[in-house]
């Protein structure tokens, strides 16, 4: 008798909050019924504290209730209550007396419409118990909009610049409307899955800014990032060092070591770091970091590293002489992965000629294959990518080139997590930049796709 006592107080008092689901409710408040009922949107079961976009404005809201055995009750009061999101006050049906719904039977309410807003539904069974389910409807107002919370799903230049500050890309129209379509054709459905896509790509991409991978490493760099591909064993062996062999790898901040001074790297070790190959366990010991060349003079005849320590003599590369370094680093460390092929000489190397690509970095013959597949069989988009991979330098082509390897790689269900790590592991089996795409995922959640419950 309380129970229901409570909620009709609060029914009437215009002035206080209704819906039980804003406050926390203590155990006892509600008298859980002893048969089962069954709330309904149209055919849609509503449960506490859901969002309900309702699509189809004639739906109304249905009740069901099964006694429990032995109960040979033959009805139960029903009543909604709503406040409309135009309302001070709440609504209540029927007006002010109970309704009576027949057991075992789905029985509407008889409103004329459902209003965006909350609506509580509450049952009271012959010993005056009373139970409430309460939820949240919206109309659908978009037509593309976020099955959770509404929102429209169009992304307008804006938005995205919100998300791509940097980016000069997208204030390219084609690109906002490939980002636009390629969603709803790859079947995104919610804020969430927006949020997952769009921080991975923008570490991917260095915020929107990049469509391919890049090839300049220092040499501590390349040894960090690569230490995991089979191509790069021969690079964890001091001899790569003392032979100057990666003089014919690195693009930036090269220095050569000059052999009027003993190298000795064994006298301090935080000045030097050790690169071990995962697979192979084979180690390289190199200085720890190289500066920019801007970082000292050339009127120094070599750059001290530290005292004592040996001299290295800053080499500049030519252009041509950067890129053939890029090259033959990336064929090295793409050899044989991802339906590449296992030779590394310049003529027939694949490594180089399919690194990444795209805004999701599309890595390998074999994805570059896939990509083209997935393109033309879901987005009806004809790119040949394995003939021409720089098709993908094209910003409108990587926009789609990127989503076709993320819906082939990806399950739009895996997308309803709420742990951006999760994904990280399945865009970047190693992880990398795990920091960068969880803060990404976090802002973009906080900003744009908070996915706005009420
Ligand atoms: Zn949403």
């Amino acid at each position: 008798m309380s129970t229901f006592k409570y909620q009709w107080d609060l029914i009437h008092d215009p002035q206080s909050v209704l819906f039980a689901w804003l406050e926390d409710e203590s155990e006892g408040e509600i008298k859980k019924l002893k048969g089962t009922y069954t709330v309904y949107v149209g055919d849609n079961i509503m449960t506490d504290k859901k969002v309900f976009i309702n699509t189809i404005k004639t739906k109304k809201i249905y009740v069901k209730y099964e006694p429990a055995v032995g109960d040979t009750g033959k009805y139960i009061n029903a009543k909604v209550v709503y406040r409309p999101v135009w309302s001070k006050t709440d609504i209540s049906w029927p007006v002010t007396t109970w309704g009576k719904i027949d057991v075992n039977t789905k029985t509407y309410f008889g409103l004329d419409s459902l209003p965006e807003g909350r609506y509580m539904v509450l049952l009271k069974n012959r010993d005056d118990n009373v139970d409430t389910v309460n939820f949240y409807l919206r109309p659908k107002k978009y037509d593309f909009a976020c099955s959770v919370c509404g929102r429209n799903l169009v992304l307008t230049g804006d938005e995205l610049k919100q998300i791509f500050p940097n980016s000069e890309k997208i204030n390219n129209p084609d690109v906002i409307n490939a980002f636009n379509n390629a969603f709803r054709k790859s079947g995104f459905k919610t804020c969430n899955h927006f949020a997952h896509f769009l921080a991975q790509i923008k570490t991917e991409s260095a915020g929107l800014t990049t469509t391919t991978e890049g090839s300049s490493y220092y040499l501590h760099r390349m040894l960090e990032v690569f230490r995991g591909n089979n191509g790069t064993k021969f690079w964890y062996n001091q001899s790569f060092l003392d032979d100057k062999k990666y003089l014919r790898f690195t693009a930036i901040r090269i220095y050569e070591k000059m052999d009027s001074a003993k190298f000795d790297y064994s006298v301090d070790s935080t000045d030097f770091e050790t690169f071990t190959h995962k697979s192979t366990g084979s180690s390289i010991i190199v200085p720890k970091d190289y500066p920019s060349h801007s970082g000292h003079t050339t009127a120094f005849n070599g750059y001290k590293l530290t005292k004592g320590k040996g001299y290295y003599k800053a080499v500049t590369l030519s252009f041509q002489q950067k890129e053939d370094n890029g090259n033959r680093l990336l064929n090295a460390a793409y050899s044989g992965m991802n339906g590449n092929s296992s030779d590394t000489t310049m003529a027939n190397a694949e490594g180089y000629k399919y690194r990444g690509r795209g805004f999701v970095q599309v890595t390998g013959k074999t994805n570059y294959l896939n990509a083209q597949n997935t393109c033309s069989s879901k987005f009806q988009l004809n790119y040949d990518f394995v003939n021409n991979p720089d098709l993908m330098k094209n910003d409108t082509i990587a926009v789609w080139a990127s989503f076709a390897w993320f819906i082939k790689n990806i399950q739009i269900s895996d997308l309803d997590t709420e742990n951006p790590d999760v994904i990280t592991y399945k865009v970047n089996a190693a992880g990398l930049e795990k920091e960068s795409r969880r803060n990404n995922y976090n802002a973009i959640r906080q900003s744009i796709f908070k996915c706005n419950k009420p």
